[in-house]
C-alpha cells in the first residue's frame, strides 16, 4: 500500500578526519541532511537504537581489511533497529521494525535490501543489536564452534562484562564450563559473579601480575581463552593454557588504537610444546549458524540461564562519545545509542 510520502529532514554523524591514535570528538561531525520522498518500492526508516563497536575503529583507517574503510564526509554506517515511518509500494509497512546496517543517523531511505523485519515480541527492540544480534551471535559460534568447549573444562575470558564476554562467559557456564572472567571495574566483577554466575572474576585493573592472577583462579589450567583483547591478556592466557587448548581470537581492543604494530606475545613459542590452536574468526561468515544461536537463546533465555546489560546514550549526538567511551570500558554490556522516542 502506498502511504503519503514526504521530504525528511534527519541528523547523521559524519567522518570528518581519520584518527590516529585514539579517537576524539573531533573525528566526527554532525550534520543535518533532507532526505528526498521515497519513491516506488523505498521506504523511510527512524532509527530508534543504534549499535557502537570496537570493530567501527578498524573501518576509519584507509587500509585493506575484511570490511571496506568508512569514507570521509559520508554518514558511518553500523547495526541499527529502526521503524518504517514512510512506505511506498514495497513489501515494508509503515510501523514494521526493522534491523538495519545504516547506523549513526536518525532517519535512512532504502529500497528494502539488507534490511530484516525483526519481531518486537520476541525481545526487546535494543536486544537484537546485543544478546540476540552480531554479539550474541559471535559469542555463540566462537565459544561452541571455534573453540569446541567441552563440559568439564576450564574458559577464560577477557573483556568479560561486555557485549561478546558476558554472553560467552554465561553460554560456557550452561556447558558445564568451569569459567574465570577479568574485566575492569569492580562492578563488572560483581555482576559476573552474582548474576552471570562465573566461577571467578578479577579487575585487571588492579592487578599487578596479571600472569599471576590467573593462575591463582585457574589452578588447574586453562583449556578454551576466549580473546576480546589481546596483550598481556594474550600472554598471560598462553602461560597458563592446558595441552591442546584453543585460544579463540575473537578481538584485541587492547591494540586498536596503537600507532605502531604492537610485538606478537612473548610467549608465543609455548603453542608448539603445549600443541594449541589458535583461531581468528569473523563473525560474518558464520550466519549459517543463526536458526540454532535463536533455538538456544530463546530456550536460555526462557529458563533465566542468560541475562544481558545494556548502557544506552541518549540522542545522535551522543554516538560519537558513546563510541569512544567503549575504549575506556564506561560501557557495562552492550553500547546503545537511543535515537529517538521508541
Ligand atoms: P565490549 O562490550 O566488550 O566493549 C569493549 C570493552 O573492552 C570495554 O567495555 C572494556 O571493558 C574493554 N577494553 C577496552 N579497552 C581495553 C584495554 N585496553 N584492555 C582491556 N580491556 C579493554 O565490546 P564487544 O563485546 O562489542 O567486543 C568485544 C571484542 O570482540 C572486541 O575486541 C571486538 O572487536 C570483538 N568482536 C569481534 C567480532 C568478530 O567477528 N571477530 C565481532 C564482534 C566483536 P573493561 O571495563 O573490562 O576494560
Amino acid at each position: 500500500m502506498t502511504e503519503s510520502v514526504a521530504e525528511t529532514v534527519s541528523r547523521e554523524i559524519h567522518l570528518k578526519s581519520r584518527p590516529v591514535g585514539m579517537p576524539t570528538a573531533e573525528n566526527f561531525e554532525l550534520t543535518t541532511v533532507t532526505l528526498p520522498a521515497p519513491q516506488a518500492g523505498q521506504v523511510v526508516v527512524r532509527n530508534l537504537y543504534l549499535s557502537v563497536d570496537p570493530y567501527m575503529r578498524g573501518r576509519m583507517v584507509d587500509r585493506k581489511s575484511y570490511t571496506p574503510p568508512f569514507r570521509l564526509g559520508e554518514a558511518l554506517t553500523g547495526g541499527c533497529v529502526g521503524q518504517v515511518v514512510q512506505a511506498n509500494a514495497g513489501p515494508l509497512a509503515v510501523g514494521d521494525y526493522v534491523l538495519g546496517m545504516q547506523g549513526w543517523r536518525e532517519y535512512y531511505l532504502s529500497d528494502g535490501k539488507g534490511l530484516t523485519r525483526i519481531d518486537p515480541t520476541l525481545a526487546p527492540l535494543p536486544a537484537f543489536l546485543g544478546i540476540a544480534g552480531m554479539p550474541g551471535l559471535t559469542a555463540y559460534v566462537g565459544l561452541l564452534d571455534i573453540g569446541q568447549v567441552k563440559a568439564g573444562e576450564t574458559v577464560f575470558v577477557s573483556a568479560a562484562a561486555g557485549a561478546v564476554g558476558a554472553t560467552v562467559c554465561q553460554i560456557a557456564k550452561i556447558k558445564g564450563c568451569t569459567v574465570i572472567g577479568s574485566a575492569g571495574a569492580d562492578d563488572k566483577v560483581a555482576w559476573l559473579l552474582n548474576e552471570a554466575g562465573v566461577d571467578a572474576a578479577f579487575n585487571y585493573k588492579k592487578v599487578d601480575d596479571l600472569r599471576a592472577e590467573l593462575a591463582k583462579h585457574c589452578p588447574n589450567g586453562v583449556d578454551v581463552y576466549f580473546d576480546n583483547v589481546g596483550g598481556d591478556h594474550l600472554e598471560a592466557a598462553l602461560d597458563r593454557m592446558n595441552n591442546y587448548g584453543r585460544l579463540v581470537m575473537c578481538g584485541m581492543i587492547a591494540q586498536y588504537n596503537a600507532t605502531e604494530s604492537t610485538p606478537a606475545p612473548r610467549n608465543l613459542g609455548l603453542i608448539v610444546g603445549k600443541r594449541l590452536r589458535m583461531q581468528g574468526f569473523i563473525v560474518s561468515d558464520h550466519v549459517a549458524r543463526q536458526p540454532q544461536f535463536f533455538a538456544d537463546l530463546r530456550e536460555w533465555i526462557a529458563s533465566g540461564q542468560l541475562t544481558w546489560q545494556e548502557t544506552i546514550y541518549q540522542g545522535i549526538e551522543k554516538s560519537p562519545q558513546a563510541f569512544l567511551s567503549l575504549f575506556t570500558g564506561q560501557n557495562f554490556g552492550k553500547m546503545l545509542v537511543k535515537v529517538g522516542p521508541v
